[in-house]
């Protein structure tokens, strides 16, 4: 058994059920993704790893045990799914005992591009259980500076500001976050992401939990488990949960926005991206500047000036936008 594999941290309750449960999966075999991923946002869905054979432990349980981990890493983007489960990850682990200095979020920065105040509310949330928080953001520039400098947008064919922006800038956490345990053997992460399957049929085919073979490498620093808590709950169990918790939503979801995350999704429906233009319309002049300077449409079917001339139509004729949601 590879040395990754072999030093894993326990997943449920016996370590000998687990690895029972382990079966090879390719990507064919349906539809799982070989090696990890790390999505990290409320709207970003899942980015396919290349090459390799997938590894996962079949679910026999979709819980964890939270005591094996050196490291609980809770990914936010700061919207309702994220916001979700880091209340229900919290409760998770003062009820098996575990002290919450192990629980760190983390929030990847999108800078311009996503909804004014989405980093505060993030620190805001993780003060709100004394959790540290760590937020990266690319340093070569934001989204729409990469966008420029690429002269095209991200597409779901070309999916560089997810894995550049999120699961790039998550890795960097993870490796200065297990460097700062000078453990002397791989620190056992668990890597928790606020994913739904209702969200789409893509991340309906996850599973709640599995080795992440991507973000764990070769398994000698840091070995990896990813943890979908709230994978199967609806969102109206979101919502719920939010309101026990008693945090802070973000206003876009009041001001009529399913997700958040980016304003301008590139996957977004064209009533989002309405409304969004509505909401923010600085951010969409300068998308629009950026589409004119590189001469590439923001998606194949709308350019972000149709986007912005069907958000000021609406405007002029007092028509209210009803932004509908989008698989992600
Ligand atoms: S454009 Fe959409 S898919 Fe890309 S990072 Fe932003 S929210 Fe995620």
């Amino acid at each position: 058994m590879p040395q990754d594999r072999r030093n894993a941290p326990r997943v449920v309750s016996g370590a000998k059920q687990a690895l029972r449960g382990l079966e090879r999966h390719t990507e064919a075999n349906g539809g799982i993704a070989p090696g990890g991923l790390i999505p990290t946002g409320d709207s970003c869905p899942p980015v396919l790893a290349t090459g390799g054979v997938s590894e996962i432990l079949t679910p026999v349980t979709t819980t964890p045990d939270l005591t094996t981990f050196d490291l609980i890493l809770v990914n936010t983007s700061a919207g309702k799914d994220s916001q979700a489960m880091l209340d229900y990850v919290v409760a998770q682990a003062d009820a098996a005992g575990v002290d919450r200095s192990r629980i760190v979020c983390f929030h990847a920065d999108l800078g311009r591009v996503e909804w004014a105040g989405t980093a505060d509310l993030a620190a805001e949330h993780a003060a709100h259980y004394g959790l540290r928080i760590v937020t990266i953001a690319r340093p070569q520039g934001d989204l729409l500076d990469h966008i420029e400098a690429r002269g095209m947008f991200p597409s779901s064919a070309a999916r560089y500001c997810t894995s550049d922006h999120k699961r790039g800038q998550a890795y960097k956490a993870l490796t200065m976050l297990v460097a700062e345990l000078h453990l002397g053997r791989p620190a056992r992460v668990l890597n928790c992401m606020g994913l739904r399957a209702e969200e789409s049929a893509a991340r309906a085919k996850r599973t709640p939990v599995r080795y992440d073979r991507m973000a764990s490498g070769k398994g000698t620093v840091r070995q990896v488990t990813e943890w979908l808590p709230i994978l199967d709950w609806t969102v109206a169990q979101v919502w719920e949960r939010i309101a026990q918790a008693g945090t802070n939503a973000h206003p876009a979801y009041a001001a009529g926005m399913p997700r958040l995350s980016c304003c301008f999704c590139v996957l977004a429906s064209r009533s989002a991206l309405v409304l969004a233009a509505q909401l923010a319309p600085a951010l969409a002049a300068e998308y629009a500047a950026v589409e004119l300077r590189i001469g590439h449409r923001f998606t194949k079917a709308l350019s972000m000036g149709e986007i912005i001339a069907q958000a000021n139509a609406a405007t002029e004729a007092g028509e209210g936008v009803i932004a509908a949601d989008w698989a992600a």
